[in-house]
């Protein structure tokens, strides 16, 4: 079973790299084959399996034997890795299938944020969805409703700090992308832990910030993948985030 879903994951994972790297050129995903990037053959379905297809052509096209990008390697493996230890960590139920939308968001965000500084909409759109489905599935409609409000809860905070850094350092800090992500943390997490998870980002962050400007002399950075990480962080540690919180709020 293990197996299986670190294949399945892999799989998604081959899907997410062309979603994040085609769709935000405006590309079909969905309906056009897949092609070699330098030559443009068509790829046949055993040049197309994950992680396998790429060891034996030891990492070159099997047509005409360029390069093909590192990156469909180690988006796969992760993908995989992820969707692995999500069926490690939760039993099949509300969790698990939540860890999966997580992990894909993650990867799909991390593409397209880092590549493009872009966090597309479909993505974002299918997995709130999907989670509003899963909780009226799982839960009762109070508990739903709750969920919702705090998404948008959290997406009027972003609203806030966006308007704010706007006034304050006259250019924008926030991109909307970002703000639209912090309603699916609200939606996952509540208000409490989903403002935790925001709080963690802006930490988790930091050092990528000050490397980016330091090094690159660039003070525009993607925020996504850190929100997106800090989501999955404290979903992946929900009891050990929320005894913190009842330990703060305590005094
Ligand atoms: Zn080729």
């Amino acid at each position: 079973m293990a197996v299986l879903i670190f294949i399945i994951g892999a799989i998604f994972g081959s899907f997410f790299l062309v979603i994040g790297t085609r769709l935000p050129k405006g590309e079909d995903v969905l309906f056009s084959r897949s092609k070699c990037d330098s030559c443009g053959h068509t790829l046949k379905w055993y040049n197309l399996i994950p992680i396998f297809s790429f060891i034996i052509q030891r990492g070159k096209c099997g047509y005409c034997h360029k390069k093909i990008a590192i990156e469909h390697f180690w988006v796969e493996i992760a993908t995989g890795s992820l969707f692995l230890l999500t069926y490690l960590y939760f039993p099949i139920g509300y969790n698990f299938f939540v860890g999966l939308i997580i992990s894909s968001l993650l990867i799909i965000i991390f593409v397209s944020d880092f590549k493009y500084m872009i966090i597309l909409d479909s993505p974002l759109i299918i997995s709130g969805t999907l989670i509003i489905i899963l909780k009226s599935i799982y839960f009762d409609l109070k508990t739903t409703l709750i969920s919702i409000a705090s998404g948008v809860g959290l997406f009027l905070v972003m609203c806030t700090l966006f308007f704010l850094g706007k006034l304050l350092f006259k250019k924008e800090a926030l991109g909307g992308g970002d703000i639209k992500l912090s309603f699916i943390i609200g939606l996952i997490l509540d208000f409490k832990l989903g403002l935790t998870a925001l709080i963690l980002s802006s930490f988790v962050a930091l050092p990528y910030a000050v490397a980016s400007l330091e090094i690159k002399k660039n003070n525009e950075f993607p925020y996504g993948p850190f929100l997106a990480g800090s989501l999955f962080i404290v979903f992946y540690h929900y009891d050990k985030f929320n005894m913190l919180l009842d330990f703060l709020f305590t005094f």
